[in-house]
């Protein structure tokens, strides 16, 4: 178990099985996408090690731009309105991944296909490493996922609990009891 900084966490996903699980996506990609360059959009803060990772694994020539997601408080009546931030090339006409941690209820991840597809690139897919199927509630097309885990907070491999526990290798899982 680890403490962090107030709540207790377990092992959950070892650091060979993310391993295992990012070398089999990447070669996926590199087949899928053989002599293509596909530009990876990978959203910051908690995938920056998951697409680090990725890059490692990857056989094919690819480009990498991070960015952000910004949240503002619409005028609309939709609430919460999430801005992509820091796209710095051209997406129209080239295949663009956009690389994720964790899809829980899908609405950001839902947010960002929208705006990116404004934008017009020639395919887009998405990676991510983690998925919260019961507790998504968009319609979401994930073309490759690492794991299919409950609806239970996890931290480490970049995901954070308060800021804290990116820099873990394993995925840890809060202990409820
Ligand atoms: P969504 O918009 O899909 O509900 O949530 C996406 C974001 O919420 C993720 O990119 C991540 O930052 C955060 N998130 C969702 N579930 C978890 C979790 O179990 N642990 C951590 N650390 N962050 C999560």
């Amino acid at each position: 178990m680890v403490k962090v900084p107030d709540r207790y966490f377990r092992p959950y996903i070892s650091s060979e099985e993310i391993q295992q699980a990012v070398e089999h996506i990447a070669l996926e990609i590199g087949r899928a996408f053989e002599g293509e360059c596909p530009l990876f959009l990978v959203i910051l803060n908690g995938s920056f090690m998951f697409a680090a990772d990725l890059m490692r694994y990857l056989p094919i020539d690819c480009e990498i731009c991070f960015v952000k997601v910004k949240s503002y408080s619409g005028m609309s009546s939709m609430g919460v309105v999430e801005e992509l931030i820091g796209i710095d090339v051209p997406l129209r006409n080239r295949p663009v991944i956009v690389v994720e941690d964790i899809v829980d209820t899908g609405h950001t991840l839902n947010a960002i296909l929208n705006q990116i597809a404004h934008q017009q690139p020639s395919q887009i897919r998405v990676a991510c490493l983690l998925h919260k199927a019961e507790a998504t509630q968009y319609p979401l097309h994930l073309d490759y996922v690492g794991f299919e885990i409950p609806n239970k907070f996890v931290l480490g491999y970049g995901l954070d609990y308060d800021g804290l526990g990116r820099n873990y290798n394993e995925i840890y899982q809060l202990d409820e009891d």
